[in-house]
């Protein structure tokens, strides 16, 4: 934890995503500016020239600064590769949610220190990229002892833990879903709603109805968690009109939507966020995210990682996939990774950079944000300020 001050300053471009400064956009930008951190908060940001002074100081050289990156979805903790998957789907294979199972055999065969090491080194990537607030899942082993074990290592990577019984029904239980559902609800979430803040379903063709995934999100809201859904991947499933009427923080895919769930996500606090790692992955076409952000829609972007259809540990990667593939500007794709993540996961306190805001921020190589989609798959990190360094 950074004691005392720290002043950046000559800084090219500040996003603060703060509308009281700069431009007075979403974006809150500043130019020639400087930003000054005190015991892990943001205590002042202006132009260079009226910088107070600081214990300590970081001359930027014209560089841009962004908040840190708010990754609001991944699947951090598992074993094995689905590399075979891949590779298949390259040569043309469709996506098949089969696939879930291959990684819930290997992770159930590791070792807790196995999948804590492989968890840390993923979660080590995604800060060296910029993410400096991580949301972890469960979600392959589908045991009540496994899903907890899961938890377990998601805590020590993760800063928010979904609890995600409900990926997949297991084979073992292919003859009885209800079964499997009554278990999630029950036994499942009793073990795990201790360990996790959220909890998710996967509602969508090859995985829980509508019926079921509101079944198992009513219990775990009944036990205080916080609700998402991975909701219209595949199918328009019902899954964006489950997470409005539950009124869960995001419904998150989101790559089959009508019109009258745009509608519904305008007018809520839910997050539509979407995952175009998952599109690259799986050679599907991208939802718009433009159509989105058109009807009123607050918008999030997050990596998915996940061995099976987003193996993404870049932000900046999805940010340009965003901008390219879905329709939204450099700034919107910035704003998404940023501060939509943050409201995706209900944080008030990161995503930002204006003041009473956490320091966690994001010192780059080039003079404008924007170059992150302009020149994809570099590596234009130059500095993560997240109190842990
Ligand atoms: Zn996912």
């Amino acid at each position: 934890v950074i004691v005392g001050s720290h002043l950046l300053t000559n800084i090219g471009e500040l996003t603060t995503n703060d509308p009281t400064f700069g431009d007075y956009s979403a974006l809150g930008r500043l130019h020639d500016a400087a930003i000054c951190f005190e015991d892990g908060y943001v205590v002042w940001a202006g132009p260079a020239g009226a910088a107070p002074a600081a214990d300590e100081a970081t001359d930027c050289a014209g560089a841009a600064v962004v908040p840190g990156f708010v990754d609001s979805h991944t699947h951090l903790v598992f074993a094995g590769d689905r590399l075979a998957e891949f590779t298949a789907r390259a040569a043309g294979q469709p996506y098949d949610t089969g696939g879930i199972m291959d990684t819930v055999t290997a992770t159930r065969a590791a070792s807790s220190t196995e999948l804590a090491e492989q968890a840390r080194r993923r979660r080590a990537a995604l800060r060296r990229s910029g993410a400096t607030t991580v949301e972890v899942k469960s979600g392959y082993e589908l045991t009540v002892e496994g899903e907890r074990r899961l938890l377990e290592v998601a805590a020590h990577v993760g800063d928010e833990v979904t609890f995600l019984g409900a990926h997949v029904v297991p084979p073992d239980y292919a003859t009885d879903r209800e079964a499997y559902v009554e278990l999630v609800a029950g036994e499942m979430l009793e073990a795990c709603a201790p360990l996790a803040g959220w909890a998710d379903v996967f509602c969508d063709r090859g995985a829980f109805t509508v019926g079921e995934a509101r079944f198992i999100l009513e219990r775990a809201r009944e036990r205080g968690l916080g609700l998402r859904v991975h909701g219209n991947q595949r199918d328009d499933s019902g899954g964006v009109e489950l997470a409005v009427e539950l009124g869960a923080a995001s419904v998150d895919h989101c790559s089959h939507v009508n019109d009258g769930d745009l509608e519904m996500l305008a007018a809520s606090m839910t997050v539509a966020t979407l995952l175009p790692g998952a599109e690259f992955s799986t050679g599907s076409s991208y939802p718009s995210g433009r159509r989105l952000l058109d009807a009123g829609v607050t918008v999030a972007l997050a990596t998915d990682c996940n061995p099976g259809t987003s193996y993404v540990t870049s932000m900046p990667f999805v940010i340009a996939l965003a901008v390219r593939e879905m329709g939204l500007s450099p700034d919107e794709a910035l704003w998404a990774a940023t501060r939509g993540g943050a409201r995706a996961l209900r944080r008030n306190d990161v995503g930002w950079l204006g003041v009473g805001a956490r320091a966690h921020a994001v010192l780059l190589e080039v003079p404008a944000a924007a170059h992150l989609a302009y020149q994809p798959g570099s590596d234009h990190v130059a500095r993560v300020f997240d109190g842990a360094s």
